[in-house]
């Protein structure tokens, strides 16, 4: 796993306490090996690697930074310029074609990436070009239904070009997306389809999809689809599950093309704005702070909640009432804390599964707490929760869970501190 390769790589830089020749020279040699383990082509490698060694050794650390973390920062520097920068996505007239293997997330993107254009005031017609998989078009059809974008395809016909040539008469909006089939193998047959339907729609847009999982092969993928095609974007899903997205870094290599958007869940609000940073960080396995700062702070009224305060310790069942809000606006508890750098750390469960019921519970019953209470929950006592339970209508029970599930949190939020330190002290530095 590159992710972990690169995390022992950088642990044994920090063990050193003189940051030498030697000690660089040691650390590019276990960069070129994880880089190179992961499939990341070998002219890459080797240019990364000469630049992180050129600049660890030429470049003066600023005032107050340590060698050891600017050859950090540079590291980090260079890996997310090997991933690319951001990439710009027009809001005009636009084709796309969807190119992956099945499984990789083509048609759940698709929809994910039709619904962004129709929010943004485009007119969206999507062309389901799979005829391999059973299926495919009741699929996208009623992904399309949901985001109420058009949708064009024909279960019974078993060319996907004739399909096309079809959809895109029929269809008149700015931007058509096309969602072609992908077979578990890259076979020749596939690849002469891509082909054809990239010349037929004089797509504007070729998006590879890979799963973040994808380890090995993702190279090869994209190697061959690129080879076809003309790759000009990649699409990372899956990357709310444990996968780093490592592999994408090889796809990233293999193409030039950088990473369009990310996939992060089933559902089609689930698509992020690739940013090279996070990624990284989140490679390295620093968590990803910012990402979650930054989604705190777009969904929630500024007054309402102090991220800064939360993480840093200071957690009172006020804060978790307002917390309570903010989840809800937030999205599910379980997104959120996958962003956090929660490195060997158990989420209990009940963390996750706090359903918008029992959040709905547990404000009522906080409604019931005196001022004390909540600014000092260690106040709390046998007798108070009494009276709190009398006052909400709940159980004793139902009282000592929120309790419990505030005891939970507030640990929680406590660990966070330790991890978000290191974070700060890295970026801070930079
Ligand atoms: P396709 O064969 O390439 O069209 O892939 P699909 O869009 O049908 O997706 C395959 C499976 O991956 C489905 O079960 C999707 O729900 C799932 N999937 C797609 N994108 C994501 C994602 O970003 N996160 C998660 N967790 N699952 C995803
Ligand atoms: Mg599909």
């Amino acid at each position: 796993n590159l992710g972990t390769n690169l995390k022992d790589a950088l642990k044994k830089l920090a063990g050193k306490t003189v940051i030498d020749r030697v000690a660089v020279e040691e650390l590019v040699k276990d960069l070129q090996r994880a880089l190179l383990q992961s499939d990341v082509n070998v002219k890459q490698v080797m240019q990364l690697s000469q630049t992180i060694k050129k600049r660890s050794l030429d470049e003066e650390p600023p005032k107050g930074v340590t060698a050891r973390e600017h050859v950090l920062k540079i590291v980090y520097e260079e890996l997310v310029h090997l991933v690319g920068g951001k990439v710009d996505v027009q809001l005009g007239r636009q084709t796309i074609l969807m190119a992956g293997l099945q499984g990789s997330g083509k048609t759940t993107t698709t929809a994910k990436i039709a619904r962004y254009f129709k929010k943004k005031g485009l007119r969206v017609g999507v062309i389901c070009a799979d005829t391999f998989r059973p299926g495919a078009y009741t699929q996208i059809k009623t992904l399309c239904d949901r985001v109420q974008v058009n949708c064009f395809g024909n279960p019974k016909e078993t060319d996907a070009r004739k399909i096309v040539a079809e959809g895109l008469q029929h269809l008149k909006d700015e931007v058509i997306i096309v969602d072609t089939q992908g077979r578990h193998a890259l076979e020749d047959e596939l690849i002469q389809e891509i082909i054809d339907l990239n010349e037929m729609t004089h797509a504007t847009h070729r998006w590879l999809v890979l799963d973040a999982a994808l380890g090995q092969q993702a190279r090869e993928q994209a190697r061959r689809f690129h080879e076809a095609v003309q790759i000009d974007g990649v699409i990372i899903t899956k990357m709310d599950g444990t996968a780093k997205g490592g592999g994408a870094l090889s796809a990233v290599a293999e193409t030039g093309a950088g990473i369009v958007f990310v996939g992060a869940g089933e559902t089609i609000e689930d698509l992020e704005w690739f940013d090279p940073d996070s990624f990284i960080s989140r490679l390295l396995g620093m968590g990803d702070l910012k990402a979650l700062a930054e989604k705190v702070q777009e969904s929630i009224n500024e007054e309402d909640i102090d991220v800064n305060a939360m993480l840093s310790g200071k957690f009172t069942l006020r804060d978790m009432y307002k917390q309570l809000e903010a989840v809800n606006k937030m999205g599910p508890l379980k997104q959120v804390l996958s962003m956090l750098p929660l490195g060997g750390m158990e989420v209990p469960e009940g963390a996750i599964e706090v359903t918008s019921t029992k959040m709905e519970r547990y404000r009522i019953i906080m409604d019931s707490m005196t001022s004390t209470e909540m600014d000092d929950p260690t106040v709390m006592n046998g007798s108070r929760v009494q009276r709190i339970a009398m006052g909400a209508g709940a159980t004793l029970e139902e009282v000592r869970e929120l309790i419990k599930y505030y005891k939970m949190m507030k640990r929680t939020f406590k660990n966070l501190k330790g991890g978000e330190k290191g974070m700060q002290r890295l970026m801070k530095k930079f």
